[in-house]
């Protein structure tokens, strides 16, 4: 596992690599950049670049941490994808299953295959689900999300592409809220992001702003109105906290 610069999770554990496009979030996907950097490189774990890899080796990782951790799954590929068979995605689960002393993020834009299996998987209390909404297009993975029995459940509206006007965050417990960064990063509009903090703020969902993202996402920073936005939920107590 390796420690992790996204401001929402502390670690990152790649049991598969790699992936395949399937909606407008994905254009400039970060992993397959990297993806290719680290086999450019030689790195052998990335040896078949952006192609879907198994990597049965390192299931044992989360059970050598004695320590908590929040630890984001397969922020190299997503979990699931058609070509992860479901015989490994019960080794995945069953890890999770097995150090309840972590939390588990699980992050996909394949709400239906992931609703489909979810009665095959156990969805322990330290599992954490959730669905990215890049656009108008992708809401209905909220419906998908929703019918899983995680116990906690989130959205990533990150790249967030256009307003996603009158979201309904029924039974979601986190949001989080970015612009895309890099070269080719499109446009964020701070009123889709308002209007999904005040949606946030309705349902009484945990509200996260990311990134403004662009070109120099360093210069551009995360606050929003002089503020910065980092709620996150707390599994114990239900409430949002910094912890
Ligand atoms: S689903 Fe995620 S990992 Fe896969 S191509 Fe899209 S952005 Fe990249």
């Amino acid at each position: 596992m390796s420690d992790s610069k996204i401001e929402w999770t502390e670690v990152t554990w790649n049991p598969t690599t790699g992936c395949s496009k399937i909606s407008a979030g994905c254009t400039n996907c970060y992993a397959e950049l990297f993806a290719k950097r680290l086999q450019a490189i030689g790195a052998e774990k990335y040896k078949n670049g952006f192609k879907l890899t198994l990597h049965p080796d390192v299931l044992i990782e989360p059970k050598k941490y004695k320590t908590p951790r929040i630890i984001f799954v397969s922020s190299m590929s997503d979990v699931f994808h058609k070509d992860i068979p479901l015989s490994f995605l019960k080794k995945i689960f069953e890890v999770m299953n097995e150090t309840p002393r972590h939390i588990y993020q699980v992050l996909t834009k394949r709400a239906e295959r992931m609703e489909k299996l979810a009665g095959e998987l156990r969805w322990t209390e330290n599992i954490w689900l959730g669905v990215t909404v890049e656009n108008e297009k992708a809401r209905y993975r909220i419906e998908h999300l929703r019918r899983v029995p995680a116990k906690i459940k989130f959205l990533s509206m990150e790249p967030l592409l256009e307003a996603v006007p009158d979201i309904n965050l029924e039974g979601i417990d986190w949001v989080i809220v970015g612009g895309e960064s890099g070269p080719k990063a499109r446009p964020i509009k701070e009123e889709w992001i308002l209007e999904i903090k005040n949606a946030c703020e309705k349902y009484n969902a945990a509200f996260c702003f990311k990134q403004w993202g662009g070109f120099n996402k360093k210069a551009n920073g995360r606050l929003l109105q002089g503020k910065i936005y980092d709620a996150i939920p707390n599994p114990y107590t239900n409430q949002h906290s910094l912890f």
